[in-house]
């Protein structure tokens, strides 16, 4: 069978995206896509421990899955500047979360006809809500599997940090394709307090304060994700399903790059 190239694969995703200005009459929420992939291999046997018990493995997605493939799709900056005014995410946000779900699919989409007309088949994945309201816990995190093909590393707000950023949104898929290694994380740690240097800048930003001592507050997350869609009058004709906030991710260091990064290569 001819092979396929995570090269190619970026080059699918990056037109997929491209294409979105044209589609939707306007400049589109985002910059040029990530594309990150691993073999399926041991090192996700780990995701019923670390995401949840009930964490789907790349086997459950696919019996003959060789490979995961974890894309990121980077917001622009003039989306998360609107954002970060005021403790209520802006009506723009709401819009780029439910144009950005389309597009997750259709990325996933693309990525999948390329792997299936070269003989691969793949398992694709919802791009949000597959995941337990009681438990606040998804069945198929992107996050994780985006930690673990080294797409990006986690940040004190719990979000992951990529090199470009962690504002935007995260997609994947699994196929039998032989893909190798391809990560793009270049340090160990991407999160600035992490990573010893102090920031703490997404605890203070959060309106609910849901990053305390002890852990993250995913409940009270959650309901201020859903109180914004049932209380904000202009988010009244986005789907019900639009549960945004995004105030830890607005105008950190880490929006848009990876600061820890940044901050070794002005030391060189
Ligand atoms: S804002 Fe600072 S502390 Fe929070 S995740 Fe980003 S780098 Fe880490
Ligand atoms: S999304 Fe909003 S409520 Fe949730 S942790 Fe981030 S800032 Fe807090």
């Amino acid at each position: 069978m001819p092979a396929v190239t995570v090269d190619e694969l970026r080059s699918v995703a990056e037109q997929a995206v491209s294409q979105e200005p044209r589609r939707l009459g306007s400049a589109g929420w985002w910059r040029r896509p990530l594309v990150a992939a691993a073999p399926a291999d041991r090192r996700f046997d780990c995701l019923p421990r670390i995401a949840a018990p009930d964490h789907l493995l790349p086997r459950d997605l696919l019996p003959t899955a060789r490979a995961v493939i974890v894309f990121f799709l980077p917001f622009r900056k003039e989306l998360v500047r609107a954002n970060h005014p005021g403790a209520r995410p802006c009506r723009e946000w709401g819009l780029a979360y439910v144009e950005t779900n389309a597009l997750i699919e259709r990325v996933s989409r693309a990525l999948g006809e390329v792997l299936e007309a070269r003989g691969f088949r793949c398992g694709l994945t919802p791009a949000t809500h597959n995941f337990s309201e009681e438990t606040l816990t998804a069945r198929w995190s992107h996050k994780h599997l985006g930690h673990l093909v080294g797409l990006g590393r986690f940040g004190t707000h719990h979000l992951l940090i990529t090199p470009a950023g962690c504002s935007g949104r995260l997609g994947s898929l699994v196929t039998e394709a032989e893909l190798g290694e391809h990560p793009l994380m270049e340090t160990r740690e991407a999160c600035l307090l992490k990573a010893g240097k102090g920031c703490g800048l997404c605890v203070a930003a959060c309106p609910v304060a849901a990053f305390t001592a002890g852990g993250f507050n995913r409940r009270g997350c959650w309901e201020r994700l859903t109180e914004n869609r049932a209380g904000l009058d202009y988010f009244s004709d986005l789907p019900e399903t639009t549960h945004v906030c995004g105030k830890c991710a607005a105008m950190m260091p880490c929006s848009f790059d990876n600061p820890v990064a940044r901050l070794e290569s002005a030391r060189r």
